[in-house]
Protein backbone atom coordinates (compact mmCIF):
# COMPACT_ATOMS: atom_id res chain seq x y z
CA UNK A 1 0.00 0.00 0.00
CA UNK A 2 1.11 3.73 -0.35
CA UNK A 3 3.71 4.53 2.19
CA UNK A 4 4.72 8.73 2.61
CA UNK A 5 8.15 8.18 3.78
CA UNK A 6 8.53 10.94 5.06
CA UNK A 7 7.25 10.83 8.31
CA UNK A 8 7.99 7.23 8.61
CA UNK A 9 11.56 8.60 8.45
CA UNK A 10 11.12 11.21 11.01
CA UNK A 11 9.52 8.72 13.33
CA UNK A 12 12.66 6.07 13.27
CA UNK A 13 15.20 9.46 13.23
CA UNK A 14 13.28 10.32 16.19
CA UNK A 15 13.62 6.84 18.07
CA UNK A 16 17.52 7.41 17.59
CA UNK A 17 18.11 10.60 18.52
CA UNK A 18 19.45 11.07 21.61
CA UNK A 19 22.35 13.35 23.60
CA UNK A 20 25.20 11.40 22.14
CA UNK A 21 23.69 11.34 18.31
CA UNK A 22 22.63 13.77 16.41
CA UNK A 23 20.95 12.94 13.39
CA UNK A 24 19.53 15.19 10.75
CA UNK A 25 16.76 14.55 8.53
CA UNK A 26 16.57 16.41 4.77
CA UNK A 27 13.85 16.16 2.93
CA UNK A 28 12.71 18.32 -0.42
CA UNK A 29 9.09 18.06 0.80
CA UNK A 30 6.49 16.92 3.20
CA UNK A 31 5.56 13.89 1.15
CA UNK A 32 7.38 11.35 -0.49
CA UNK A 33 5.30 8.17 -1.61
CA UNK A 34 6.25 5.05 -2.80
CA UNK A 35 4.43 1.59 -2.65
CA UNK A 36 5.48 -1.05 0.19
CA UNK A 37 5.42 -2.16 3.37
CA UNK A 38 5.68 0.23 5.84
CA UNK A 39 7.20 -2.06 8.89
CA UNK A 40 9.78 -3.67 6.41
CA UNK A 41 10.71 0.17 5.30
CA UNK A 42 11.29 1.11 9.01
CA UNK A 43 13.50 -1.86 9.70
CA UNK A 44 15.64 -0.95 6.60
CA UNK A 45 15.82 2.33 7.50
CA UNK A 46 16.86 1.07 11.48
CA UNK A 47 18.79 -1.04 10.06
CA UNK A 48 21.06 1.44 8.39
CA UNK A 49 20.70 3.94 11.19
CA UNK A 50 22.00 1.71 13.54
CA UNK A 51 25.37 0.44 11.61
CA UNK A 52 26.18 4.54 10.80
CA UNK A 53 26.04 5.16 14.66
CA UNK A 54 27.69 1.83 15.66
CA UNK A 55 30.61 2.38 13.10
CA UNK A 56 31.76 5.84 13.76
CA UNK A 57 32.93 6.00 17.34
CA UNK A 58 33.67 8.71 17.90
CA UNK A 59 31.12 10.82 15.12
CA UNK A 60 28.09 12.09 16.53
CA UNK A 61 26.36 12.69 13.36
CA UNK A 62 24.42 11.11 10.99
CA UNK A 63 22.46 12.44 7.73
CA UNK A 64 19.34 10.89 6.33
CA UNK A 65 18.07 12.91 3.26
CA UNK A 66 15.20 11.79 1.33
CA UNK A 67 14.77 13.11 -2.54
CA UNK A 68 12.78 12.79 -5.46
CA UNK A 69 14.09 12.63 -9.03
CA UNK A 70 12.68 11.47 -12.43
CA UNK A 71 9.79 9.25 -10.51
CA UNK A 72 12.49 7.82 -8.65
CA UNK A 73 12.58 8.31 -4.36
CA UNK A 74 15.53 8.17 -2.45
CA UNK A 75 16.24 7.63 0.81
CA UNK A 76 20.38 8.04 2.59
CA UNK A 77 21.97 7.58 5.15
CA UNK A 78 25.53 9.21 5.48
CA UNK A 79 28.13 8.96 8.15
CA UNK A 80 31.54 10.07 8.99
CA UNK A 81 33.01 6.83 10.73
CA UNK A 82 35.08 4.26 10.44
CA UNK A 83 34.19 3.81 6.44
CA UNK A 84 34.19 0.36 4.38
CA UNK A 85 37.55 -1.37 3.74
CA UNK A 86 37.63 -1.88 -0.11
CA UNK A 87 38.41 -5.74 -0.24
CA UNK A 88 35.09 -6.24 2.03
CA UNK A 89 32.94 -4.19 -0.61
CA UNK A 90 31.67 -6.87 -2.71
CA UNK A 91 30.49 -9.10 0.40
CA UNK A 92 28.88 -6.66 2.72
CA UNK A 93 25.60 -7.12 1.74
CA UNK A 94 26.07 -11.25 2.16
CA UNK A 95 24.78 -13.19 5.44
CA UNK A 96 26.86 -13.19 8.46
CA UNK A 97 29.62 -11.44 6.59
CA UNK A 98 31.12 -8.72 9.25
CA UNK A 99 34.43 -6.72 8.35
CA UNK A 100 37.56 -7.84 10.60
CA UNK A 101 39.67 -5.16 10.95
CA UNK A 102 41.04 -4.04 14.18
CA UNK A 103 39.28 -0.64 14.12
CA UNK A 104 35.65 -2.61 14.93
CA UNK A 105 37.16 -5.80 16.56
CA UNK A 106 35.54 -4.68 19.56
CA UNK A 107 31.84 -3.93 17.72
CA UNK A 108 29.17 -6.62 18.19
CA UNK A 109 26.69 -7.61 15.85
CA UNK A 110 25.34 -10.68 13.63
CA UNK A 111 26.45 -9.62 10.11
CA UNK A 112 22.63 -10.03 9.23
CA UNK A 113 21.62 -5.84 9.34
CA UNK A 114 22.58 -5.49 5.60
CA UNK A 115 21.54 -9.22 4.29
CA UNK A 116 17.59 -8.36 5.44
CA UNK A 117 17.93 -4.81 3.85
CA UNK A 118 18.87 -5.64 0.50
CA UNK A 119 16.68 -8.47 0.85
CA UNK A 120 13.78 -6.16 1.82
CA UNK A 121 14.66 -3.23 -0.97
CA UNK A 122 15.03 -6.26 -3.61
CA UNK A 123 11.35 -7.21 -2.84
CA UNK A 124 10.14 -3.49 -2.86
CA UNK A 125 11.80 -3.75 -6.87
CA UNK A 126 14.41 -1.04 -5.44
CA UNK A 127 17.70 -0.44 -5.41
CA UNK A 128 20.85 -0.29 -2.88
CA UNK A 129 24.19 0.70 -3.44
CA UNK A 130 27.12 2.75 -1.02
CA UNK A 131 29.83 5.04 -1.42
CA UNK A 132 32.43 4.97 1.43
CA UNK A 133 36.07 6.19 2.09
CA UNK A 134 37.48 4.76 4.99
CA UNK A 135 38.21 7.11 7.74
CA UNK A 136 35.63 9.42 6.12
CA UNK A 137 32.61 8.10 6.39
CA UNK A 138 29.83 6.13 4.22
CA UNK A 139 26.84 6.80 2.31
CA UNK A 140 23.81 4.22 1.95
CA UNK A 141 21.54 5.03 -0.52
CA UNK A 142 18.23 2.80 -1.35
CA UNK A 143 16.20 3.87 -4.42
CA UNK A 144 12.27 3.21 -4.92
CA UNK A 145 9.51 3.74 -7.51
CA UNK A 146 8.17 7.01 -6.42
CA UNK A 147 4.24 6.90 -5.86
CA UNK A 148 2.19 9.30 -8.10
CA UNK A 149 -0.72 10.47 -6.46
CA UNK A 150 -2.00 11.69 -9.30
CA UNK A 151 -1.60 9.21 -11.87
CA UNK A 152 -4.63 8.03 -10.17
CA UNK A 153 -7.46 9.32 -11.98
CA UNK A 154 -9.18 11.39 -9.26
CA UNK A 155 -10.68 8.18 -8.26
CA UNK A 156 -9.13 7.32 -4.93
CA UNK A 157 -8.04 9.53 -1.73
CA UNK A 158 -5.06 8.83 0.24
CA UNK A 159 -4.80 10.09 4.11
CA UNK A 160 -2.94 9.17 7.11
CA UNK A 161 -3.68 7.61 10.07
CA UNK A 162 -2.30 8.66 13.25
CA UNK A 163 0.34 5.45 12.74
CA UNK A 164 1.60 6.96 9.81
CA UNK A 165 0.37 4.40 7.85
CA UNK A 166 -1.49 5.52 4.79
CA UNK A 167 -4.80 4.52 3.79
CA UNK A 168 -6.28 3.77 0.56
CA UNK A 169 -10.32 4.39 0.27
CA UNK A 170 -11.99 3.76 -3.06
CA UNK A 171 -14.48 6.90 -3.29
CA UNK A 172 -17.87 5.41 -5.31
P1 LIG B 1 23.88 -6.80 12.71
O1 LIG B 1 23.44 -5.65 11.86
O2 LIG B 1 23.30 -8.09 12.26
O3 LIG B 1 23.75 -6.55 14.17
P2 LIG B 1 26.46 -6.12 11.63
O4 LIG B 1 26.23 -4.68 11.86
O5 LIG B 1 27.84 -6.65 11.83
O6 LIG B 1 25.46 -6.99 12.52
P3 LIG B 1 25.61 -5.68 8.90
O7 LIG B 1 24.72 -4.57 9.32
O8 LIG B 1 25.11 -6.63 7.86
O9 LIG B 1 26.05 -6.56 10.15
O10 LIG B 1 26.97 -5.05 8.36
C1 LIG B 1 28.00 -5.91 7.86
C2 LIG B 1 29.38 -5.29 8.12
O11 LIG B 1 29.51 -4.15 7.29
C3 LIG B 1 29.58 -4.80 9.53
O12 LIG B 1 30.15 -5.81 10.32
C4 LIG B 1 30.49 -3.59 9.37
O13 LIG B 1 31.84 -3.93 9.50
C5 LIG B 1 30.23 -3.12 7.95
N1 LIG B 1 29.39 -1.91 7.93
C6 LIG B 1 28.05 -1.84 7.77
N2 LIG B 1 27.62 -0.58 7.80
C7 LIG B 1 28.71 0.20 7.99
C8 LIG B 1 28.94 1.61 8.12
N3 LIG B 1 27.93 2.50 8.05
N4 LIG B 1 30.21 2.03 8.31
C9 LIG B 1 31.24 1.15 8.37
N5 LIG B 1 31.10 -0.19 8.26
C10 LIG B 1 29.86 -0.66 8.08
MG1 LIG C 1 24.27 -3.90 11.35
Amino acid sequence: SPVNLVPMVQEVVDQWHSKEHQINIHHMSPELWVRGDVDRLRQVLHNLISNAIKYSPGADRVDVHVTSSEGKVSLSVQDYGLGIPEDAREQLFTKFFRVDNTDRRQIGGTGLGLAIVKEIVEGHYGTIGFQSEMGAGSTFTLELDEFELSSMDGKIVIFEDDDNLAKLIQLH
